[in-house]
């Protein structure tokens, strides 16, 4: 692997060195192809015996990763156990250090220990494709965005996503990710909601879970993040959050509960913020009493970049491992471990964690080698990815998919549609095909042309493109156009939040005068949140495509001219206005010096249990469109409902295709708690993806788990199921939910 190429090439060298001066006559190269016994490591001395991995007994495949990274740990000196709880910089952060040189070119490096084998971590962010590539002179995939995928409501394609990630990173020299972001969409202007799951626990939960669990079968590192309520971007550093524990238990971390639960990721990463007057990163009650006590995880607590505060501090809340350098666990570390102010055991622990880890992901066992990106297989996963993403919001007079045989001419309109589609920034940005190092908050189109793809289609068709800018002429071809497609966009990054749910850039009413000039005005919509739609009522069609990937044009197209039947559905909720949001004003820091290392505000999520449609229904707002909202060029009916409550809790229906072509129905099942919980209106408790022909029916079965159906108790510190009665709801939305049976549970 890479990382112990490099190492050896250092070892040899200074190796040489010591033996000439110690040999004095003794030619160089006889004493190294003879003796050759002992040499200077990167950091420790070590013998060549020692670099026959296979004859460490830790190297024994059959042993638990437990009990190998136990015999590793008791090998270890005091300097390498410090090095395996910190980073060593990051390309543009800092001055670089002096090992610099020995990393992938990622977001960090852990060195390893050659002399046992232990391989160096080679880190990357990969939230939808693997970061990097222009500086790298690399290729990696831009798979659709995370909400993206979750709008799939789909864990095979939550697999395919995570393997491709995994193959890719692989590939590019890496053996752990960064990606696995499943922060609930409590404020959807926060920038990063498009790296996020969306705004149901069990939804973002499984969903990350899965995708974990598959890119780490491709033997890399996983990680969730960021742990935990970094729900807004404004005042990330230095923002307090406020909320009660049963609140966070019923919501934000129930998310990351059942990923942990499915995927036993390598890593979980603390964020920036602090929650309850700790920061993330060294708040016990977060890493200590929940994540490994409560929840037994077994992986290691990585700091979100530059988020360590402390040495003595952090490390006995929890925090395992700094990123991405060792201002807090490198030499301080040590000298607090050495003056007995941080105990080995606890120093132990952290390491045991990332040991633990590198052995269960199989990195040791199977070391990364670098390849050729698989480009057509990714961009082949990446258009299917989109197609099961992206949802029909609107489709009046049955103005989709579009007739071929009928058009004449098709007005494709909108900022760049000629030529690519916009993604998404910060860390979580993959860098396109034909493109350099991209810069910190640039815009990225990637090259996948709307108007190509449309063109494409409809070879007996005029197919004309106007930008946009000038709102006039793009209404003028509007009108001598059969239809007008309008493709509108809102770019979001890491780092900020948006200001409004508007769409950006007057583009509201560049499609409201659009669609007054043609009343057939479809509109696709390339966004990483929920956006207002005041001109919805003038238009006939509505698709939601977020940020689409390397392929999002042909996806798309294949939805609008029916080669796809649109499946998905909205993983978080569409409100009418920021008015209607639990917080109508965005919370922001103060302003002026001072303020670095330490909180200056709170945000206090008062609403606590109700997030996304649970604040909805609680507080009777109507929204824009629902939760769990999609349509299909088919029609679905329900009937049948049976709720069998047993151990676990059965609900079994039959879902009907009433129309003339096949589909895919995502049936949600919802549950109302006991009144006397205080709990909000209805939660989603399991969900089910069917694939009916035309006038077929199936019968659904599915289990509602008790964790689903219980509440947290905080007088006891744990999940109760109430007794009680409980109402089950089956159907197509959030908001159409035809079938409801009541059942008491005990
Ligand atoms: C982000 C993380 C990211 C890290 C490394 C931070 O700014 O919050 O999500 O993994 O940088 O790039």
């Amino acid at each position: 692997m890479i990382p112990q190429q490099f190492n050896s090439f250092r070892v040899h060298t200074v190796n040489r060195n010591k033996l000439q001066r110690a040999l004095g006559t003794l030619a160089a190269t006889t004493v190294l192809l003879s003796v050759a016994t002992v040499f200077f490591g990167p950091h420790h001395w070590r013998s060549l015996a020692d670099d026959q991995t296979a004859n460490h007994p830790w190297m024994d495949k059959t042993l638990s990763p437990d009990r190998r990274a136990e015999m590793v740990l008791h090998e270890l000196t005091l300097d390498e156990k410090i090095s395996f709880v910190h980073g060593n910089g990051m390309p543009g952060w800092g001055a670089p250090r002096p090992n610099a040189y020995l990393g992938n070119g990622g977001a960090g490096f852990v060195l390893g220990v050659p002399r046992l084998g232990i391989p160096m971590v080679q880190i990357s962010d990969a939230a939808y494709g693997v970061r990097s590539s222009g500086e790298n002179g690399r290729y990696s995939t831009a798979l659709p965005s995370n909400v993206a995928a979750a709008a799939s409501w789909d864990v095979q394609a939550a697999c395919a996503y995570g393997a491709l990630i995994g193959r890719e990173l692989r590939a590019q020299g890496y053996n752990m990710t960064l990606g696995g972001g499943v922060n609930l969409t409590r404020e959807p202007r926060n920038g990063r909601t498009f790296e996020y799951m969306g705004e149901d626990p069990i939804l973002a939960g499984t969903l990350v879970g899965n995708r974990m669990k598959c890119e780490q079968a491709q033997h890399v590192m996983g990680d969730m993040k960021h742990f935990a309520l970094n729900d807004q971007e404004s005042g990330r550093n230095e923002v307090n959050v406020i909320i009660s524990k049963r609140a966070m238990r019923e919501s934000d971390l129930l998310a990351f509960q059942i990923g942990i639960e499915i995927a036993d990721p390598s890593g979980v990463m603390c964020s920036y913020n602090a929650v309850n007057g700790d920061y993330a990163c060294e708040n016990k009650y977060l890493l200590t009493d929940v994540l490994k006590k409560d929840w037994n995880f077994k992986g290691f607590v990585l700091s979100d970049w530059g988020g360590t505060h402390s040495t003595e501090k952090a490390s006995a809340a929890g925090l395992d491992h700094e990123e991405p350098e060792d201002n807090f666990f490198g030499e301080k570390l040590k000298q607090a471990v050495q003056a007995g102010k941080v105990s080995m055991a606890e120093l132990d622990d952290h390491v045991r964690r990332v040991l633990r880890s590198e052995f269960a992901s199989g990195i040791v066992d199977d070391p990364a080698k670098k390849s050729v990106v698989d480009v057509e297989g990714g961009l082949e996963t990446s258009r299917h990815l989109a197609e099961q993403s992206i949802v029909l919001l609107k489709n009046d007079q049955g103005v989709l998919p579009l007739d071929r045989a009928k058009l004449r001419s098709i007005a494709v309109i909108g900022p760049n549609a000629n030529t690519g589609m916009i993604s998404g920034g910060g860390s979580a940005q993959v860098d396109p095909p034909g493109h350099g190092a991209t810069k910190w908050k640039e815009h990225i189109w990637f090259p996948t042309s709307p108007l190509k793809a449309i063109s494409a289609k409809t070879p007996g068709a005029t197919v004309e493109f106007d930008s946009g800018a000038d709102r006039a002429s793009a209404a003028a071809l509007a009108k001598k156009s059969d239809v007008a497609i309008v493709f509108a966009y809102q770019w979001t990054s890491e780092d900020f939040d948006l200001p409004s749910l508007s769409l950006p850039d007057n583009q509201d009413a560049l499609i409201a005068q659009v669609s007054a000039a043609n009343p057939r005005t479809i509109v696709v919509l390339e966004t990483g949140s929920p956006v207002t739609m005041p001109w919805l009522n003038q238009v006939r069609g509505v698709l939601e495509a977020w940020y689409a990937g390397s392929k999002g044009a042909d996806a798309i197209a294949h939805i609008l001219f029916g080669e796809v039947n649109p499946s998905a559905k909205l993983p978080m909720t569409f409100p009418r206005s920021e008015a209607d949001l639990p917080h109508p004003q965005l919370l922001t820091p103060p302003t002026g010096a001072g303020r670095e290392g330490k909180t200056t505000f709170e945000v206090h999520y008062d609403e606590g249990l109700k997030v996304g449609y649970k604040w909805y229904d609680a507080e009777n707002k109507p929204v824009l469109f629902p939760f769990g909202y999609g349509l299909s060029y088919t029609t679905f009916t329900y009937s049948g409902l049976k709720v069998t409550a047993g151990n676990e809790t059965t609900v079994s229906f039959t879902v009907k295709n009433t129309g003339s072509r096949a589909g895919e129905e995502i049936a949600e099942v919802y549950a109302a708690l006991p009144a006397s919980v205080g709990e909000p209106p209805k939660r989603l408790v399991a969900w089910d993806k069917v694939h009916l022909n035309a006038g077929e029916s199936k019968e659904v079965s599915v289990p509602a788990r008790t964790l689903y159906l219980s509440v947290y108790d905080e007088g006891s510190d744990s999940w109760k199921l109430v007794p009680g009665s409980y109402s089950f709801m089956v159907g197509g939305s959030s908001q159409n939910l035809p079938l409801v049976e009541k059942v008491n549970l005990k």
